[in-house]
């Protein structure tokens, strides 16, 4: 079936094809019982729609013609019940149809969602959001579209096929030829069309790619845009988008137009035909009127069949674009993955860190942020790492939080390798503070316990206080309990800071990064912070990063990254005492 497949699919590369419906199997095939109790409903109901027309036909011939009243109240009831029978199946397959087809959708999603979470920033960095957005959305809807109802709909079709053509058959074998010259004219057609759809259905899947990138951007820059006026152009920006969009469109609409017109004028060519030649015979009395009818609604059943299997083809191709977006995104390796069996960190850890001959170059980037640099960060002590702007500070960071691993070198943490520690167990020790701090839409109290979901209400509290939050909280009209907007824009950037230290608080780190955290505050409250910082985390290993002095007073251990160097200059007791001599 895969191979089958990725075989009817031109311009792609087969192996990556088959690969990718492999893993789309995956997520079919816990489904199976749900796909066999709704195929045996499909067989039901194609056969009660190919019923139909033979009562109808039995209930002119036999009923009307013959002038039967007994056979003609007998159709009539066996009608009414086919009839009700019918709607109930109806009913109970959409239904069953709706669950399997979500359940592989979601399953789908939730899997993507799951792999996304272990990629690493340098991924996040080089895409558009609005492009995994509208990859993980209308893509993977797409796939999900193909893989239940494309399917099913290809199984009636087969059934009904094969139902109409051997009832058409059974009334008239001759006329029945009318149809094995169609139906190749029919597949000709549709095959040379199909390249053309698939052509199209990518562009628009990418201009679909690029509307919502352009939403996802703006709209929460939005403050920004007005600002500095600029609400005209962004205007125009999405007007030109979505001419884009609405002239390929047309584009695919009027493409998808010929390919079902064509096959559509045939059919109604074909049963013309059947009426000019099987009306003869009904008017010199060879044939019956109710067979004539049945013939030509069987005409209809046989060719509708062979559209939708080669609109099967189209399908197939529209899919096949988005299952190639979506599996882009699967592909994606972490850059960082857990080692079989990881190492666990003691919980009595001291916090010593140690860059041993550390490098570590960007991708694509000449200049090497680290170049077998070397130092010790001692236990329990306050280090100031510092440097010009852009020299690779935060990077430092993300090595330190293992965002990403050194090309050569190691890291070590109390004396073990981060390498050999699974990411997570790292970074429940490690609390960052950063600048840029992120809040849910939740309430207060929610965004304060974010990191430590099993903190107790009492916890929550107690961290507040010591995160001297109690003053906003009291101000809150239902405080902790108030629910914050979208990305906390009611909160000052002071009082995120204290948010994100409450989180720290709750997480108990044995190391404490606070990244260019206080910048966005005035200095006497950025001197409290620190001092509140150094109070609560005594003990623990803090570094901090700033451009100001005052916040680098008081350190243990000042380490400059110069050159891709961590250089130690002199810690900054000595330095006040060599002043003081
Ligand atoms: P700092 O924190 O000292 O200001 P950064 O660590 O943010 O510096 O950045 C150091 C250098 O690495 C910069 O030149 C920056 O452009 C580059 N850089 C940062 N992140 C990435 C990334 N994901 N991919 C490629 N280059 C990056």
């Amino acid at each position: 079936m895969i191979r089958w497949l990725s075989a009817a699919i031109d311009g792609q590369d087969r192996g990556r094809l088959e690969e990718a419906f492999r893993w789309l199997y995956t997520f079919v095939r816990p489904q199976s019982k749900a796909i066999i109790g709704l195929m045996l409903l499909s067989v039901c109901s194609s056969a009660l729609v190919l019923l139909q027309p033979w009562l109808t036909k039995l209930l002119i011939d036999e009923g009307l013609l013959a002038k039967d009243y007994g056979m003609l109240v007998t159709m009539a009831i066996t009608m009414i019940f086919v009839g009700i029978f019918s709607t109930g199946l109806s009913g109970v397959s959409r239904y069953l149809h709706t669950r399997l087809s979500g359940r592989i959708l979601f399953a789908l999603r939730e899997h993507l969602y799951e792999h996304l979470q272990t990629l690493s920033p340098q991924f996040y960095g080089g895409r558009r959001i609005g492009d995994i957005l509208s990859r993980l959305d209308g893509d993977v809807s797409q796939i999900q579209r193909f893989a239940v109802d494309s399917m099913f709909s290809a199984l009636s079709s087969v059934l009904g096929l094969a139902g109409a053509f051997a009832l058409l058959i059974t009334l008239s074998w001759k006329l029945s030829l009318l149809v094995l010259v169609l139906i190749p004219l029919e597949v000709l057609w549709l095959r040379w069309m199909r390249r053309k759809v698939e052509r199209q259905a990518r562009i628009i899947r990418e201009r679909s790619a690029d509307l919502s990138s352009f939403l996802v951007e703006t709209l929460p820059a939005m403050k920004f845009i007005q600002a500095v006026s600029q609400e005209k152009r962004e205007s125009g920006k999405l007007h030109n988008l979505s001419n884009h969009y609405l002239t390929d469109l047309l584009k695919l609409q009027v493409t998808e137009f010929f390919t079902q017109a064509v096959p559509g004028t045939l059919t109604s060519l074909t049963r013309a035909t059947a009426f000019l030649i099987g009306g003869y015979w009904v008017i010199e009395g060879q044939w019956q009127l109710g067979s004539l009818i049945a013939f030509s609604t069987y005409l209809g059943m046989a060719t509708g069949p062979v559209q939708s299997l080669l609109g099967l083809y189209v399908a197939i191709q529209r899919m096949s674009v988005s299952l190639d977006r979506v599996m882009d995104l699967r592909r994606a390796e972490p850059d960082i993955t857990a080692p079989d069996t990881p190492a666990i960190l003691p919980d009595d850890m001291q916090g010593e860190l140690q860059f041993d001959r550390v490098c570590f170059r960007y991708q694509d980037r000449d200049a090497a942020i680290l170049d077998h640099a070397s130092v010790i960060m001692p236990a329990g002590g306050t280090i100031a790492l510092t440097g010009p702007s852009g020299v690779g500070k935060s990077t430092v960071i993300d090595l330190l939080m293992r965002y990403y691993d050194p090309q050569q070198g190691r890291i070590l943490i109390d004396g073990i390798n981060l390498k050999q520690l699974a990411p997570m167990e790292l970074r429940k020790r490690v609390a960052l503070v950063s600048q840029d701090i992120t809040m849910f839409r939740g309430t207060l109290m929610e965004n304060i316990r974010y990191a430590s979901p099993v903190a107790t209400d009492a916890e929550v509290l107690a961290a507040s206080d010591e995160a001297r939050l109690s003053d906003l909280i009291a101000s809150l009209p239902l405080g902790l309990e108030t629910p914050l907007g979208e990305r906390g824009s009611q909160l000052s950037g002071g009082q995120k800071q204290r948010v994100a230290i409450a989180r720290a608080i709750l997480q108990k780190p044995i190391i404490l990064i606070l990244d260019e955290a206080t910048s966005a505050v005035d200095e006497a409250t950025e001197t409290e912070v620190i001092a509140n910082v150094n109070r609560i985390f005594s003990g623990k290993t803090r570094i901090l990063i700033s451009h100001r002095a005052s916040t680098l007073s008081g350190v243990d251990l000042r380490i400059e990254l110069k050159d891709g160097q961590l250089v130690v200059e002199n810690s900054v007791s000595e330095v006040e005492l060599n002043g003081i001599n």
